[in-house]
């Protein structure tokens, strides 16, 4: 119930327009997102290419309006993987960005999308790095797969992301199992009906698990994307019992959450890439983040009076 509130609260302008204003509000989003301008994020990812963990980049937008607002979208992005290959870190770091920032939503959205992402993906093969394309909820799954379709046939690397809670999950983790594939397996992140998701943690869970053993077996690069100590522990022992390397797999994780466990992780030879996100409309991706944990909201509530009376 909490967390469709949580939700619905990422939708709302009207909200977004006090709450991002509450000097509280800067400090917590903190906890989670790596800053709002490019020198942050490259900050960022540096930090975690020396303590040698990996990252792959989100500049934070989704739910663009207008043609104008996804070109600066590509535009945003090109710039950060100019500096990126600058500043020489695409060894280390990857993209990661949500169709609907580039359009998706839009009238013609797929088309769009697409011509806009196969831009991005020209300028991201020169710099020598790779691509995921976010999952956003469950009316865009199909539009978004079809776009990661075509975007593979020119570049295979191009990788995506499954959500376990969604009842297609274990088909489409065989169907996406193939060499060269690059599925990122997380959970899910928004609010869906019972008629496509399943509600209950435990059935999350052993769903997370069934599409986990299929990209396991597969011939493709499994991107175990959670916190769950039981999904972790789960990858490890699937991944030894089919018989896979711990390079052939890795560990996903978003930036500021469970960091120590992810530089173990990294300190045990496992690879660890960091889901860093940056820019300025991180209202949405705030809002996800409070919802996942009730303890993140008492947090960002309490700290709320404190700050009321220190102004
Ligand atoms: C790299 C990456 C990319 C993702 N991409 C997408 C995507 O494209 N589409 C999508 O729908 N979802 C995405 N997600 C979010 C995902 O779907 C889940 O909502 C999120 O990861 C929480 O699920 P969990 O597996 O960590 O398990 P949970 O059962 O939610 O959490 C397990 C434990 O992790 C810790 N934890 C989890 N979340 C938080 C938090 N917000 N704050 C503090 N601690 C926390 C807690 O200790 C918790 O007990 C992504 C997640 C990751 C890690």
């Amino acid at each position: 119930m909490l967390r469709s509130i949580l939700l619905a609260m990422a939708r709302s302008e009207k909200l977004k327009a006090v709450v991002v204003k509450l000097p509280v509000t800067s400090k917590v989003v903190k906890r989670f997102v790596s800053g709002e301008t490019i020198d942050d994020c490259i900050a960022a990812v540096t930090k975690l290419k020396q303590q040698g963990r990996y990252a792959t980049i989100d500049y934070l937008g989704e739910d663009t309006t207008n043609l104008a607002q996804a070109e600066a979208s590509k535009a945003a992005c090109l710039v950060l993987i100019k500096r990126l290959k600058e500043a020489e870190l695409t060894t280390h770091v990857e993209m990661s960005i949500k169709l609907t920032a580039l359009g998706l939503g839009l009238e013609d959205g797929e088309e769009v999308a697409y011509r806009i992402a196969k831009e991005l993906c020209d300028a991201i093969v020169d710099a020598g790095t790779t691509l995921t394309v976010d999952m956003e909820d469950h009316t865009a799954t199909d539009k978004t797969l079809r776009v990661v379709d075509r975007l593979r046939e020119t570049y295979p690397w191009v990788g995506t992301v499954l959500q376990a809670y969604l009842h297609r999950t274990v088909a489409d983790a065989k169907r996406y199992a193939g060499v060269g594939s690059r599925i990122r397996l997380c959970k899910g992140a928004y609010s869906e009906p019972p008629e496509v998701a399943f509600q209950g943690a435990g059935e999350v869970n052993a769903a997370y698990i069934r599409a986990l053993r299929e990209l396991m077996r597969g011939e493709g690069r499994p991107m175990v994307a959670s916190h769950d100590p039981k999904m972790i522990q789960a990858a490890m022992e699937i991944a030894l019992r089919e018989g896979r390397s711990a390079d052939s797999f890795e560990f996903q994780m978003l930036y500021g959450i469970r960091v120590e466990e992810q530089q173990r992780l990294a300190n045990a030879g496992y690879k660890v890439t960091v889901y860093v996100p940056y820019g300025t409309d991180w209202w949405g991706y705030f809002v996800r983040r409070l919802a996942e944990r009730p303890a993140n909201l008492v947090f960002f509530l309490r700290a709320i009076p404190a700050a009321i009376f220190s102004r």
